[in-house]
């Protein structure tokens, strides 16, 4: 049975490669049927911050991306981790190593010197303990195989090697007993029985550490998948000009909804023939490591832009509305009731098709709840200037007429006076326009009458008029 996890530190926000990560590693156990575990890796303690939990966990929920039984945390495992480097020293696969500090910086400035590839060179590796002093401080190190060579066969990467040479005995518990975050990630990893280790290519290095403590305890190897990390536009490395922030962000602060960011960070990275909309079913049903490619891939915020339009077209209008509800309140420093609400859902169908992000959904609404007289903006204004008024008059009195305030009887009516004065509608619909929105652009002419209702509608072209 599939087993994997998402195991980010949390020592910054929970950014956009890390979502990805969590993504492939959900969707994969969620295809297979098998468990996808979550696992808080806070052993560096001084990085460590609750408001990061937080924001992952937030994240996560945000991207729907649930987890089987209970966050794990790494740091409450530490005596755990302590025990296995113990078991490995009994076994003989790790030894104590008690060089000094100073000792250790003297090695790696001459391997500087020489041009040599900072190593630690196994001094302790076959001296007796019984050679350091009384109450020295010691690290335990692992006795690291020298001969041969490390193959893992990639999932995402293929077949790779590396010789053995080149690995040399790495720290597994520091002095003071806490475990590397080399020891916890394989310990809690083997403790948790995951069988699909899925992540960022920049941890394609460490599996090779990590396949030696593996392989000194006897554990199974897991498989391994590591997913080329995401760029920039240019081609760089990710940055926060590029969208290498917060997933909060994505929510907030671009009002993008998170079955786009998911569609989209899926595609970064793991294609399915040419399919570009992928909804989260399909998603479960097609998702393999055989679809993760591997180049790095670029991100595209515009796609993700587009995508997100679509998203937005495709939503529920009531739960758009409470998703907009907050941005209008805060732009126009208004609270928005019930009516209000129901105002905000029966725009949707209007504002939709014109918005790509929350924001400009919100942006679109505004009109709706600002309050007479209008302020006009530079563009309204000029559409008003010189004849307008006398044929915004003319149609405010037709619309006088009208009992029935629907989109047809207000298309007819407005229809007539342009047909009576023999112009375009287009005509009279922009000084319309401005007179009722504010604005030069709005959703189409009756569909902004019949929001605002008759009396809105009337007053606002009577403010106008004078
Ligand atoms: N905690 C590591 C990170 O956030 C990931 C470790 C792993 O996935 O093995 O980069």
């Amino acid at each position: 049975k599939v087993v994997t996890r998402f195991a980010p530190s949390p020592t910054g926000f929970l950014h956009i490669g890390g979502a990805r990560t969590a993504l492939f590693n959900w969707l994969f156990a969620r295809h297979t049927g098998g468990k996808f575990l979550l696992r808080i890796e806070d052993t560096d303690r001084a990085r460590s911050t609750e408001p990061a939990i937080e924001a992952i966990l937030d994240g996560m929920h945000w991207l729907g991306l649930d987890w089987d039984g209970d966050t794990v945390f790494q740091f409450a495992r530490a005596a755990r981790h302590a025990e296995v480097a113990n078991a490995m020293l009994e076994s003989g696969h790790a030894y104590r190593c008690y060089a000094t500090p100073e000792e250790l910086a003297e090695l790696r400035e001459q391997q500087r010197a020489a041009k040599l590839p900072m190593r630690y060179d196994g001094r302790w590796r076959d001296r007796d303990p019984g050679d350091a002093p009384e109450g020295t401080p010691y690290v335990i190190r692992l006795k690291a195989e020298r001969e041969g060579e490390s193959v893992i066969e990639d999932r995402v990467q293929g077949r790779v090697v590396v010789r053995n040479a080149e690995l040399d005995d790495m720290i597994l518990l520091r002095s003071d007993g806490t475990p590397t975050y080399m020891l916890a990630v394989v310990v809690d990893d083997h403790d948790m029985g995951v069988t699909h280790v899925i992540r960022g290519d920049d941890h394609l290095n460490n599996a090779f550490r990590q396949l030696g403590i593996i392989k000194a305890m006897g554990w199974p190897e897991p498989i391994y998948a590591h997913v080329p990390l995401i760029h920039g536009a240019d081609g760089n490395k990710l940055s926060k000009r590029h969208g290498a922030v917060g997933v909060d962000a994505y929510r907030d602060e671009m009002g993008l909804l998170p079955e786009a960011v998911c569609n989209y960070l899926l595609r970064l990275g793991w294609g399915h023939g040419d399919a570009e909309i992928i909804s989260r079913e399909q998603a479960v049903e097609w998702f393999d490591l055989a679809g993760v490619g591997r180049s790095p891939s670029r991100f595209d915020f515009k796609k993700l832009e587009n995508l997100n339009a679509h998203y937005i077209r495709e939503a529920d209008d009531a739960r758009l509305a409470a998703l907009v509800k907050s941005r209008v309140e805060t732009r126009l420093d208004i609270s928005i009731d019930t009516d209000g609400e129901a105002l905000l859902t029966a725009a949707m169908a209007a504002l939709k098709p014109r918005a790509k992000t929350l924001d400009e959904l919100a942006e679109g609404a505004l009109f709706l709840f600002e309050t007479r007289p209008l302020s006009l903006d530079e563009k309204a204004a000029t559409l008003l200037e010189g004849g307008a008024t006398a044929l915004l008059e003319k149609t405010g009195e037709a619309l006088q007429g009208i009992v029935d305030w629907s989109v047809p009887a207000l298309e007819e009516a407005v229809r007539q006076v342009a047909e009576d004065a023999g112009i375009g509608l287009g005509k009279i619909a922009q000084p319309l326009r401005a007179a009722l929105t504010g604005r030069a652009t709005s959703p189409g002419i009756f569909d902004v009458l019949a929001l605002l209702g008759r009396e809105e509608s009337l007053g606002r072209i009577g403010d106008q008029i004078k």
